[in-house]
């Protein structure tokens, strides 16, 4: 598939990056938040009866964080250092919810004291540690996906089928707390937009079982799994929010429960991109037609979501060409694991030479924050901030 780099970055964008990719050093992260305003401000368009909770995960810079604290946007946390992430932004408690399904009784307590009300729970012990330690809280209830037609499935690890959820939501208030109401996530970039009905539908199955035990559920959380743009394209966000509109219609008529989003790579996603250098071009062998590239930047420096090669990030040379060639892109640290790409093989630029720059766009959600601290003693990722691709003091 043959991918243009206009598809992705305007003029102007452009003109930025070959003026100030070469500031610093590389590798590091550039960071548009203008671009995350404006995702942010499409999401509330598109599912306008929405909640949006930003999911910290995926990219807690500061200056994000922010930018989406101005917007009026709720939180995400998964852990008490995510909360005081949050809490020191002066972000009250009550935009915060506790979306992790493992927590520690001491993270529970900790988190209720700071002011937090709203814990999503799987189980039965999770459920009691909640009731301990955040008495009289709002908890609600993760069921399991399969993760299915996501490039970034989160199978398995989350969520219990509907029967025991139906079981742990009458425990919930017999131990006082407020079963409050469900959620799931259907798998980040998710390109089968059926799997919101598929959940949607176990949800519709939940709150009516539950009615008739005097458990009236309010809310679903219909988690992440809104697209970002990778090589290959999804359908629009636009069709993502029709589609689950009329599965939310179909199951629950014109009285929608209250609703609520858990983004992360959408917001963030295509507002980064990754200025790497070309360290070494190779050949291994004479009967290969390919060339071995290896970057500044690995999958130890922030490229994780390359395992499996599951994401597969637009990647050009800062100079395009017309004669192009087949490389296996890698990482510069000592890992045989630290490989990007193998299988699909990445078509650039045939005079490709050491020292180049390579854009790796649509890096701003998980990255960042999966960069190792000293692999190799190579630092963690560097990220920058700007509005609108205008410089700003002390930044760039
Ligand atoms: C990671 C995560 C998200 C964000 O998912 P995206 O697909 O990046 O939008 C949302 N909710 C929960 C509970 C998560 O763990």
């Amino acid at each position: 598939m043959e991918v243009k780099i206009k598809q992705f970055l305007n003029k102007k964008e452009l003109t930025f990056l070959k003026k100030y990719g070469t500031k610093k050093e590389t590798p590091f992260l550039l960071i548009n938040l203008d671009k995350i305003e404006r995702n942010y401000d499409n999401l509330k368009k598109n599912i306008p009866y929405a909640k949006i909770f930003y999911a910290v995960k995926s990219n807690p810079e500061k200056e994000i964080l922010q930018t989406l604290a101005n917007k009026e946007s709720n939180f995400d946390i998964a852990t008490t250092f995510e909360l005081d992430m949050i809490l020191s932004l002066n972000i009250s408690p009550k935009k915060i919810s506790y979306g992790n399904t493992i927590k520690k009784e001491k993270d529970i307590a900790y988190a209720f004291s700071k002011g937090v009300r709203l814990f999503a729970t799987d189980s039965l012990n999770d459920l009691k540690k909640i009731s301990l330690h955040a008495p009289g809280a709002k908890v609600f209830f993760r069921i399991l996906c399969d993760g299915n037609g996501a490039d970034w499935p989160l199978s398995k690890k989350f969520g219990a089928d509907p029967d025991i959820i139906f079981n742990l939501a009458i425990k919930a208030k017999s131990l006082g707390l407020i079963p409050y109401g469900l959620s799931f996530h259907v798998g980040s970039q998710q390109r089968k937009i059926n799997q919101w009905n598929n959940a949607i539908t176990q949800c519709k199955y939940l709150f009516d079982s539950l009615k008739n035990k005097n458990i009236k559920l309010k809310m679903i959380n219909i988690g992440g799994g809104f697209p970002s743009d990778y090589i290959q394209p999804t359908k629009n966000l636009k069709t993502y929010s029709k589609e689950i509109t009329k599965f939310l219609k179909n199951n629950f008529g014109n009285n929608f429960p209250e609703i609520i989003i858990e983004p992360g790579r959408s917001i963030v996603g295509d507002s980064g991109i990754i200025i790497t250098e070309i360290v070494l071009i190779s050949e291994k062998s004479k009967i290969n037609n390919y060339k071995w590239l290896y970057l500044d930047i690995g999958k130890f420096g922030g490229l994780i979501e390359t395992i499996d090669e599951a994401i597969k990030y637009p990647l050009f040379p800062e100079k395009q060409d017309k004669k192009k060639q087949e490389y296996i892109i890698a990482g510069p640290t000592c890992d045989s694991y630290d490989i990007l790409y193998e299988n699909y093989k990445y078509k650039l630029n045939k005079n490709l030479k050491e020292k180049d720059k390579i854009y790796i766009l649509t890096t701003g959600a998980y990255t960042a924050s999966y960069s190792s601290i000293c692999f190799n003693g190579i630092p963690p990722l560097k990220v920058y901030c700007v509005k609108n691709f205008i410089v700003q003091p002390n930044n760039l």
